[in-house]
């Protein structure tokens, strides 16, 4: 099923160095990440695996320029980032991350399109270009008649697509998504990690923490977590070509039908 990686990986979009995170609860320390070492290179999909507790939202809080770490390095698109401060932080965020959550984070009381306008609103764009870039998004990820629907209007599916959107409105270097695909049945699942191999296969960096084999087979390689340290860093022999999967999905709908 998976491979070892390929030893000697070019300095990467994401480096990280001996990456520490301790977190002080009064008297006691939680060690959350105990010196993550790895590379990330342009244009990779990875996936991040392990039990509940072993870093994987801490690392990925960090890589998205959400927390900074205690010690160790992060280098992001040719940036330091572990000694930043939170304003500096901020910008580098806005400009080079984009993120998917689980629970889609769309504001429920606007359009489709002006959630996916959002961020740019933030970066400071005019009216007009707002409206093109984030009509662009929309029609990228197959949502071109659905722009003046509210979330509730919306498919899970749809919402998690208009997030996906949302993410990738500001040309982000690489996007984070934290298990984009845990509130969603099987085959809408496949509907997203279709979009998401799709963007990377036209060139986009994605990380995205999962629970399930299946959503990281889907994935070019396989990092896992325990107890704060990377124990396992794998290349996927074969990813799971989701549409392929869609497909089948649906054809079986159709034979039950
Ligand atoms: P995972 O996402 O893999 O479930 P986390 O990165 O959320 O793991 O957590 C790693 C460890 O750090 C856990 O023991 C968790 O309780 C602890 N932790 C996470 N965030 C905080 C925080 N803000 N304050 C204190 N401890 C934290
Ligand atoms: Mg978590």
């Amino acid at each position: 099923m998976t491979a070892p990686s390929a030893p000697g990986r070019p300095s990467g979009l994401i480096l990280t160095d001996g990456l520490t995170k301790d977190y002080r609860l009064g008297p006691h320390v939680v060690h959350a990440l105990r010196g993550v070492s790895v590379t990330i290179a342009r244009g990779e999909f990875v996936a991040v695996m392990g039990p509940s507790g072993s870093g994987k939202s801490t690392f990925m809080n960090i890589l998205g320029c959400l927390d900074t770490p205690t010690a160790g390095r992060y280098v992001l698109d040719g940036e330091e980032i572990g000694r930043l401060r939170r304003d500096a932080l901020a910008r580098i965020r806005n400009r080079k991350v984009g993120f998917v959550f689980q629970q889609f984070n769309l504001l429920p009381r606007v359009s489709a399109l002006e959630n996916v306008e959002l961020p740019l609103l933030y970066a400071g764009l005019g009216a007009r270009e707002r409206h093109e870039r984030a009509r662009a998004r929309l029609a990228e990820v197959g949502l071109a008649d659905r722009m003046d629907h509210h979330p509730s209007q919306l498919s899970g599916g749809e919402q998690q697509r208009v997030a996906i959107a949302r993410a990738l409105v500001n040309d982000p270097a690489v996007v984070l998504a934290d298990e984009p695909t845990g509130n969603l049945d099987t085959r809408t699942s496949a509907e997203i990690l279709a979009v998401m191999q799709r963007l990377n296969r036209a060139g986009l960096t994605i990380v995205i923490v999962t629970h399930e084999l299946d959503v990281a087979q889907c994935a070019q390689r396989v990092l896992t977590f325990r107890d704060g340290r990377l124990r396992n860093d794998e290349a996927v022999t074969a990813p799971v070509d989701a549409a392929t999967l869609l497909a089948g999905l649906e054809e079986e709908q159709e034979v039950t039908a």
